[in-house]
């Protein structure tokens, strides 16, 4: 099996690669020819998670699982809190082929999911972008999302405001005019992105204009929430897997609720492969339930894996 180590990855695996795997992984659960597992996590008890991610993608001839969670002592002793290993294995005859850093890849696969998105539902000339969260993944999100839309400016709220300066310098590396702004102001955006680990929800139905196309890329466990369940309610719901969205994703609140009907959320994989038409008209508010499937690092891991391969990199043993 070949390992690639984390510090590797950066230049195996470009956000261009990521979008491409995932859109290819999104289209192949359309067709039922890949499935993710039932999702392991476990609290292990002083904030520490830990789960399991995993799927088999038949066409792709990929299996795997990503080991994973969230550690948060690691900071005070210098280590990412957020820890993952994915593990690729031969769907044939189950021998392990591969075993990859996870981090890079997970922040590389989720803006690719939010990317998708708005690339498929959101208005084709939107002109701002609205960031709620400004963590680790806020970068890489808006990074993605500049890709696919031309934006004029970003605007963005954060809880914890002193964290925005480092978004807004990611936004200046693209040219894009940056404002920290309050949340009624996320009116102004035609496109924003939920980037939060929060437990309760900050952006209200009042905070979003008709047209909006909203990723909600923080809630990927119970008990996370970022948007109102009305607005959830109120816009057109897709996702990367209905199992989950109902589970652990934005949808679980208002489905739990009773406002929302769990038949009538869309896996963004039946609009890649032209089963549904995605947007139906320009005032529909569309939603994006990013929950984050095990496939989508299994396909990250792969293309990181055959560009080492190809390269003579990784060790092998
Ligand atoms: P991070 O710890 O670096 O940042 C957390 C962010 O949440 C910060 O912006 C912080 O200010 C904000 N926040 C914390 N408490 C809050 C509260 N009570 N109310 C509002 N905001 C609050 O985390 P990250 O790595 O940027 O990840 C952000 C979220 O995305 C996490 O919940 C993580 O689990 C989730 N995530 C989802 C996927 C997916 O595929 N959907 C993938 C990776 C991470």
């Amino acid at each position: 099996m070949l390992i690639v180590p984390e510090a590797l990855v950066a230049s195996l695996v470009s956000p261009d690669d990521a979008f491409v795997a995932v859109e290819a992984t999104f289209a192949a659960m359309a067709r039922g020819e890949a499935y993710n597992f039932p999702v392991v996590r476990e609290a292990l008890g002083e904030g520490r998670q830990y789960g399991f991610k995993s799927g088999i993608d038949r066409a792709g001839g990929v299996l795997g699982v990503k080991a994973g969670g969230y550690f948060p002592g690691n900071a005070a002793k210098g280590l990412v809190n957020h820890q993952s290993t994915v593990f690729l294995f031969d769907p044939d005859t189950g021998q392990p082929t591969a075993m990859v850093g996870g981090g890079l890849l997970t922040a590389l696969r989720t803006a690719a999911a939010s990317a998708i998105s708005i690339d498929r539902l959101a208005l084709p000339d939107a002109r701002v972008l609205g960031i709620v969260g400004a963590g680790h993944q806020a970068g890489f999100q808006l990074r993605a999302a500049a890709r696919v839309r031309r934006f004029e400016r970003v605007i963005a709220w954060n809880r914890h405001p002193e964290m925005l300066p480092r978004l807004g310098a990611v936004a200046a590396e693209l040219g894009l005019p940056f404002e920290a702004v309050d949340l009624p102001r996320m009116r102004e955006a035609e496109v924003i992105i939920t980037i939060t680990s929060s437990p309760a929800a900050s952006l209200m139905a009042g905070h979003v204009s008709a047209g909006t196309h909203l990723a909600c890329m923080g809630t990927d466990p119970k008990g996370k929430q970022e948007v109102e369940p009305a607005l959830v309610a109120g816009a057109s719901v897709f996702t990367d897997e209905v199992a989950q969205s109902v589970s652990i994703g934005e949808a679980q609140h208002a489905v739990g609720t009773g406002l929302l009907d769990a038949s009538s959320i869309v896996p963004i994989g039946e609009v890649l492969i032209g089963r549904h038409p995605g947007r139906r008209s320009a005032d529909e508010i569309t939603l994006f339930d990013g929950t984050g499937v095990g496939l989508q690092d299994l396909a990250v891991a792969s293309v990181a894996v055959a560009r080492a391969r190809e390269r003579g990199l990784g060790v092998e043993v």
